[in-house]
């Protein structure tokens, strides 16, 4: 037997080659016939898992989904055409669909009977990146590329959601698929929350959400219960200078040299000043100043992405930004202290509640086979998942390969990275990756719709 066509223990009576007697007549035919229908019942409510080859009648309109995604991409809170597709098909599938929740987001409702209610979430957004995939569906929106491959996470929404809404016999409860905007910066998810997602709709007993993922092979499952994602700040530094000829610098204060310094000095933050066993990120991310060669600008702007765990090194971590930040500016003489503001929400740590991650990772197993569903480290990227947790759902934010064995198995030979989300050429294998998120989306779900334990 596949190991997704596994079910529970119900099944034996009905898969040991038990026939009904051919004489309908006679009483022990009739009782017989009775207890072969007990037997059988509970099979339906007791589906663990889809079959591959019901996964395959919905894998190639998931994969036309994801090339139209992928080729017309948009950013945070601009999603308007992206969540005007998934409506249709969501509405087509018999969902009750309510748009513009937290200004571009979508929900959708299929009540399915008593049982729990639980959330699915796709992000929606794109980012603003030059795509280099050299894919014949590439983006067609000039810096701008689903890059973090949230178009592959709403093709196998939409594929997921199909199978439920076509087995509905298969469950029981509340099935609630969310497209959630502004995943990159961090917003969307609290202005979903914000637009009421738990009190306009039904709070749910658990929420659900799949990252693809640069570290595993193409469609295996990673899970890390406890804090599984990173607190992320950005954070904008302006170091004030004195412009003037670049042959002249005894008349400047020059803050190209500060901002040089400054970003060397800001990575002391990690090794010199933090505990080796906290886990820290301090990137600078982007610098800009000055128009020419021959002149001296007036002012340099940094741009960096803080990642930590808790409050107390976030705390610790920021207030080493503006003192060494001030400090060096005061080295160089300058008149004015540096700006340094906080840019756009900040992340939260995603927390994947232990027991819920243990349920699931336990259907994932039986249903996908062991080595396919794997316990994988935590970190340092960030989530805006973290918010439904913050809410009070139990929620679990699971990974899923989507890089081919050889180009791991190569990475790991030559010490050069594959290419990983946020990457201009960044693309997940598709076929492997698409069938396996569905199965797993679809597994998850019917484990926790499951009535009877
Ligand atoms: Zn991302
Ligand atoms: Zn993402």
């Amino acid at each position: 037997m596949h190991p997704l066509e596994n079910r529970s223990t119900f099944q034996a009576p009905c898969s040991a080659g038990w026939q009904p007697a051919a004489d309908w007549q006679s009483a022990n035919s009739r009782k017989a016939l009775l207890l072969f229908l007990i037997a059988c019942a509970p099979i339906i409510a007791q589906t663990t898992a889809f079959s591959p080859a019901q996964v395959d009648t919905v894998f190639p309109a998931s994969q036309a989904l994801y090339m139209d995604l992928h080729a017309n991409p948009e950013l945070a809170f601009q999603e308007t055409q992206t969540a005007a597709k998934l409506a249709a098909r969501m509405k087509a599938l018999g969902y009750d669909v309510t748009t513009g929740v937290g200004k571009t987001g979508l929900v959708c409702l299929l009540k399915n009977g008593p049982g729990p209610t639980v959330m699915f979430r796709t992000e929606l957004d794109a980012l603003p990146v030059d795509e280099k995939t050299g894919l014949p569906f590439a983006s067609k929106t000039p810096h701008v590329m689903h890059a973090c491959g949230h178009d592959l996470h709403m093709a196998a929404w939409i594929g997921t959601a199909r199978l439920m809404a076509e087995n509905k016999d298969a469950w029981r409860g509340t099935l609630m698929m969310i497209g959630q905007p502004a995943e990159e910066g961090g917003a969307g998810a609290k202005a979903m929350l914000a637009d009421g997602l738990f009190t306009r709709f039904p709070k749910p007993d658990f929420a659900l959400s799949l990252h693809d993922d640069d570290t595993m092979p193409s469609g295996q499952i990673g899970y890390h219960p406890g804090p599984f994602r990173a607190m992320s700040d950005g954070v904008t530094i302006t170091l004030y200078g004195r412009g003037g000829h670049a042959a002249m610098p005894m008349n400047t204060i020059d803050p190209v040299v500060m901002a040089a310094r400054a970003v060397l000095a800001l990575q002391t933050i990690v090794s010199r000043e933090n505990n080796p066993v906290d886990p820290v990120v301090v990137t600078v991310g982007s610098i800009h100043g000055g128009t020419a060669g021959n002149v001296i600008p007036d002012e340099v702007t940094l741009q960096l992405s803080v990642r930590t765990y808790t409050q107390e090194v976030r705390k610790r971590v920021m207030a080493a930004i503006e003192r060494i930040t001030k400090a060096e500016a005061q080295a160089a003489g300058a008149t004015r202290e540096p700006k340094i503001e906080i840019r756009g929400a900040s992340a939260n740590v995603v927390y994947n509640d232990p027991a819920l991650t243990a349920r699931l990772a336990a259907a994932l197993k039986k249903a996908m086979g062991d080595a396919n569903v794997v316990e994988m480290p935590p970190k340092m990227t960030s989530e805006d998942f973290a918010e439904y947790g913050i809410a009070g759902v139990p929620s679990a934010l699971l990974q899923i390969g989507a890089v081919p064995p050889a180009k791991l198995a190569e990475a790991k030979r030559t010490g050069i990275a594959v290419p990983a989300p946020h990457s201009p050429e960044w693309v997940p294998e598709l076929e492997p990756t698409l069938k396996a998120a569905i199965r797993a989306e679809t597994t998850e779900l019917l484990d926790l719709f499951r009535t009877q334990q």
